[in-house]
C-alpha cells in the first residue's frame, strides 16, 4: 500500500528522511504516528527509525541533543521542529520481564520492527508514502484488531508493560484483543507485578482517557489486570461502576482520577494515599482532593463564596463538566461568573497584609496575625466588609478585639 498524500507534518520532516537516504542509510517513519496516519488521525510526534548509528546521525546535522544516546535516540532541531531518530536497534537480553537496560544497534528495519508491541505500531512509512507491513497490521487495522507482533507469550514475557498498553490502546482505538492476545493477557497479567507503577501509570491514565474507556475497562477487568493496579485489587465492583458511568469522553488526568476514586469512595486521606501508591505529584493530588471535595459537595448543594475561593477558576470547571456524569446539569458559567464577583480571588490581593497588621497594633508577627488576615480574608469574600485598609482595621478592632490582644 502507498499513501498519495503525507500529512503536513511528514512532508515537514521529509528533508531528514532525504538527507539520511544520501548519506547511504534507510530512513523511515515508524511507531505511533503512522498507525495515526493510516486512521485519519491527528498525529502528535514524528518518530524516525534509521540504519544509521547514533554518531552517524550527528554528524549529518548541525542541531542535534542526546536525549537517549545509549537506547539510540538523537534529537535532532531542524527550523522550529524536533525530531527523534532512533536507530534500528534489537533488544534481545531482556531480565526481570522489564524493558532491557540493553539495547543492540541494527542495520536491519525487520528486526526493528519484530520487537514493536502490536502489530499496527509496528509499520514503517518510506519517503514515498510506500507503507511496509511486515506482520499484517493494515488487515488488522481494517478489521479493528490489537494483535502481538508474533508470539504474544514471549512479547509479555519481555516486557510486561505491554498488557497495558494493550489495554490503553483497545480504550483508546475501541479495537477488539485478538484471542490468543488476549488470552496471553489473562495467562501473565501477574508478571505487571515487575514493572514499575510509573510505566503502568502513564499506560492507565491514557486507558482511563481514551474514548472507549468503558471497553478499555471491561478489559482490564476480564484480564484480571487490574489486580496488579496499585489500590484497585478487589475493587472490582467499583471499576464496574465507573464503567458504567455515562459515556462522555474525560478532558484531563485530573478529572480522570477524581472520578475514579469518588467511585471507590475514598475519604480525603485515603485520596492521597491511593495517588501516592500511583507516584502521582503532590501538586496532582492535592488538586484531586479539592475536585473531589467541591464535586461532593456540589452534588448535594450550591457553592458558598468560602469553596469558590478556595478551588479557583480552574477547579470549579472541573467540577462541573464532572456533574454530567452523575446526572446533574453542568452550570460553568453560573458559577464561573459567581467566582469572578468574589471581592478578592487571592490573600495577596486583601487591602491589607501582615506588616500594615504589626505596625497597626504594634505587635509583633505570631499565631494572632495568621488568624486576623484569615479573618479579614473570609470576611471580604463573605462580604461583611469592604476590602479596603481602613474598613479592615475597623471591623477587627470592633469584631475580633480577641484577636488582636492574643
Ligand atoms: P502514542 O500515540 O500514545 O504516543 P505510541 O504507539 O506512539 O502511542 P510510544 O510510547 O510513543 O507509543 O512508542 C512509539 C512506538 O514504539 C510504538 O508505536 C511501538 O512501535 C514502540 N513501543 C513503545 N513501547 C513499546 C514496548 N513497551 N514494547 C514494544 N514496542 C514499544
Ligand atoms: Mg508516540
Amino acid at each position: 500500500m502507498k499513501l498519495k498524500k503525507l500529512p503536513i507534518e511528514y512532508e515537514k520532516a521529509l528533508p531528514i528522511l532525504k538527507k539520511i537516504e544520501q548519506a547511504g542509510f534507510e530512513a523511515y517513519f515508524v511507531g505511533g504516528s503512522v498507525r495515526d496516519v493510516l486512521l485519519n488521525h491527528p498525529i502528535h510526534d514524528v518518530d524516525i527509525a534509521t540504519s544509521a548509528f547514533p554518531a552517524e546521525i550527528k554528524a549529518l546535522f548541525p542541531r542535534t541533543v542526546d536525549v537517549g544516546i545509549e537506547h539510540g535516540t538523537v534529537l535532532v532541531l531542524e527550523e522550529e521542529e524536533q525530531y527523534e531518530i532512533t536507530t534500528f536497534r534489537t533488544e534481545s537480553t531482556y531480565q526481570d520481564f522489564r524493558r532491557p537496560d540493553h539495547v543492540e544497534f541494527v542495520r536491519s528495519l525487520e528486526e526493528d520492527l519484530k520487537r514493536r508491541d502490536f502489530t499496527i505500531n509496528a509499520f514503517a512509512l518510506k519517503e514515498d508514502g510506500a507503507v511496509i507491513d511486515l506482520f499484517g497490521g493494515l488487515e488488522d487495522l481494517e478489521r479493528q484488531i490489537l494483535r502481538a507482533v508474533g508470539d504474544p507469550y514471549e512479547r509479555f514475557h519481555e516486557d510486561a508493560l505491554r498488557m497495558m498498553r494493550g489495554l490503553r490502546f483497545v480504550s483508546q482505538l475501541g479495537f477488539t484483543l485478538e484471542e490468543k492476545t488476549k488470552a496471553s493477557i489473562l495467562e501473565n497479567h501477574a508478571l505487571l507485578s515487575k514493572i514499575s507503577v510509573e510505566r503502568i501509570n502513564i499506560e492507565f491514565v491514557k486507558l482511563l482517557l481514551g474514548v472507549n474507556r468503558k471497553l478499555g475497562i471491561a478489559m482490564l477487568i476480564e484480564t484480571k489486570c487490574y489486580d496488579y493496579c496499585p489500590g484497585l485489587k478487589e475493587q472490582r465492583q467499583a471499576l464496574e461502576a465507573f464503567a458504567a458511568l455515562p459515556d462522555r469522553p474525560l478532558q484531563n488526568e485530573v478529572q480522570a482520577w477524581a472520578l475514579l476514586v469518588d467511585q471507590l469512595a475514598l475519604s480525603e486521606n485515603e485520596i492521597r494515599s491511593f495517588l501516592k501508591q500511583w507516584k502521582c505529584s503532590n501538586q496532582m493530588i492535592r488538586q484531586v482532593q479539592q475536585v473531589v471535595y467541591g464535586l461532593q459537595w456540589r452534588k448535594k448543594s450550591a457553592y458558598t463564596a468560602t469553596l469558590l475561593y478556595e478551588l479557583q477558576a480552574e477547579n470549579i470547571a472541573l467540577i462541573e463538566s464532572l456533574l454530567p456524569y452523575y446526572g446533574k446539569t453542568e452550570q460553568s458559567q453560573r458559577s464561573l461568573a459567581a467566582y469572578e464577583q468574589l471581592a478578592i480571588k487571592h490573600l495577596t490581593e486583601l487591602a491589607i497584609n501582615g506588616h500594615d497588621l504589626m505596625t497597626t497594633f504594634e505587635k509583633r508577627g505570631g499565631v494572632w496575625l495568621k488568624e486576623a488576615l484569615s479573618l479579614c480574608e473570609q470576611a471580604v469574600i463573605n462580604q461583611e466588609v469592604v476590602n479596603e485598609q481602613a474598613a479592615l482595621l475597623t471591623y477587627l478592632k470592633t469584631n475580633h478585639s480577641e484577636v488582636i490582644n492574643l
